[in-house]
């Protein structure tokens, strides 16, 4: 991290308005006037709630900013999912604490929650503890974070300046200074296009009437738009899935719903995933199911699609592309939904020096451990306050937005990176540096030698999967 920061100081013609002494290591301290400072965190998902408890733990000075109008608005998206990690992941350890004073209740710890649940019984009660309550912002979009009175090429008393947060709220923008920032903002409502080269066009923007991305409720108000239509879901990993297997269930309601599934995958069986060998049995069992249904006709499988164009004719939806080098056409679709995965929004981290892996976007240190090309999903190993560090000190990515467009990312790997990052902004660098990661073991990810990039796949012995 020094040497970064040395680095980048030193790259400065002339004299260097910071030198490389030891004078200058000293003046990465925080000043004197910063460690009053609250610790900034961006969004009130699971895992800037779990970093707010930490810091609360420790006594230390925190302030959430989170965008929406209550907390957890990214799950709420996906509200009526079935998560397929049990309560006992899902929860994290200092929060649980504080919890528990309150004399709240825990989940049956085996169960299997909805999206909504993890809302309504955890995150709600947590934010509302004493201890964290005041210090959440809601309504409260973070547009811009910088260093004081710094742009991001101006090297000299970079380290010490406070973060500046610039933060809308209902009537106006706000300015915040804080002496380090967690940004657990999320990935959720950045999808990636349909596009198979992964770039948005103009044709797709103008289509969104017809194209929804994510899993829609079809229980709810989305019911009527998808039953009896003809359907694409674009996307091979587990959002894809669950957005199949509920057509699958409008179709048994209303015979003319046609489902087309369309992927980049060389082949359905590699969307099937460990099946009865994930040893996250619910996500086996998504795996099981889509088999089936594919096997029994049910849905319409278009793979390799390699998706080039989207257009609409006579209020229809056509979709363009190649298989396996061949032009391939579909046309007369009602509605497209896109399971293709996220990707982080970096567009408020502008004057931020970061340190992000060109390839998978996430933190570039994690990269080795996380990125789906290279990684067989075996080795993914616990990591902290070290690994996620930026060129700009005291700046963390944590959550699914440290992991960028890869979709490995578990909650209770952002636990153990939160609850490292509040340890060393305490100074306690001990427990900062000690990681320990409790997740289950699977033999899932033995099955593909060289996963696509939106797949959800489990390390044998870490972290691993999540869907977006
Ligand atoms: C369908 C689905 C199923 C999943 N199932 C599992 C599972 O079974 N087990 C598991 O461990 N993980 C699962 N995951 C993965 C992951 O754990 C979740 O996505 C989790 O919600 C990530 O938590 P987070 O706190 O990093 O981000 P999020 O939950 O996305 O929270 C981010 C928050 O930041 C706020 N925000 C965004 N931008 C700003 C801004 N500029 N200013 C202020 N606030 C902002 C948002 O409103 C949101 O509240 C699943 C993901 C999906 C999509």
């Amino acid at each position: 991290m020094k040497d970064m920061e040395s680095k980048v100081a030193s790259s400065s013609c002339c004299t260097p308005q910071v030198s490389l002494n030891t004078k200058e290591t000293r003046q990465e301290e925080p000043a004197p006037g910063n460690k009053n400072l609250p610790v900034a965190i961006i969004g009130a998902g699971p895992i800037g709630l779990a970093a707010a408890a930490h810091l609360a733990e420790r006594g230390q000075k925190f302030i959430l900013f989170e965008a929406g109008s209550s907390v957890g608005q990214n799950i709420l998206q996906w509200g009526h999912v079935r998560l397929f990690s049990p309560w006992q992941y899902n929860i994290d350890k200092a929060a649980e604490r504080l919890l528990r004073k309150q004399g709240w209740q825990s989940p049956i710890l085996t169960e299997l929650p909805f999206g909504q649940e993890i809302v309504n019984q955890y995150l709600e009660p947590l934010a509302n503890l004493p201890e964290l309550a005041p210090h959440i912002m809601l309504n409260s979009r973070v547009i811009s974070i910088s260093k004081k009175n710094t742009d991001k090429m101006k090297s000299a008393n970079r380290a010490v300046e406070p973060f500046v947060l610039y933060v809308e709220t209902n009537d106006s923008t706000k300015r915040f200074e804080s002496r380090a920032v967690i940004d657990a903002s999320g990935t959720w409502g950045h999808s990636n296009p349909l596009h198979a080269d992964g770039i948005w066009t103009r044709e797709e923007r103008n289509l969104k009437d017809h194209i929804y991305y994510g899993i829609p409720d079809l229980s709810a108000e989305q019911k009527q738009k998808y039953t009896g239509k003809r359907v694409a879901v674009v996307g091979g990993g587990h959002s894809a899935i669950n957005t199949l297997l509920d057509l699958a269930k409008l179709k048994e309601t209303d015979l003319n719903t046609e489902i087309i599934w369309m992927m980049r995958k060389n082949s359905v069986e590699e969307a099937y995933g460990g099946e009865e060998h994930d040893q996250l049995e619910a996500r086996g069992a998504l795996g099981r199911h889509i088999h089936q249904l594919i096997d029994a006709g049910e849905i319409q499988v278009v793979t390799p699609f390699m998706i080039e164009k989207v257009s609409k004719h006579d209020g229809r939806i056509h979709i363009k592309g190649t298989s396996n080098g061949e032009a391939k056409e579909i046309q007369g679709i009602d509605e497209v939904i896109v399971n293709t995965g996220s990707r982080p929004d970096f567009s408020f981290l502008g004057e931020v020096r970061l340190s992000i892996d060109p390839a998978t976007e996430s933190v570039e240190t994690l990269a080795p451990l996380i990125d789906p090309n290279v990684h067989s999903c075996g080795t993914v190993r616990p990591h902290g306050e070290k690994e996620l560090r930026h060129l700009d000190k005291n700046f963390y990515l944590v959550g699914m937005k440290s992991y960028g467009r890869a979709p490995t990312f578990l909650m209770a790997t952002g636990y153990e990176q939160v609850r490292s990052i509040a340890a060393y902004l305490d100074g306690d660098l001990e427990a900062a540096s000690k990681v320990e990661l409790d997740l289950p073991e699977t033999g899932v990810c033995g099955i593909s030698s060289a996963p696509n990039a939106n797949d959800c796949c489990m390390p044998v012995s870490s972290a691993k999967t999540s869907c977006s």
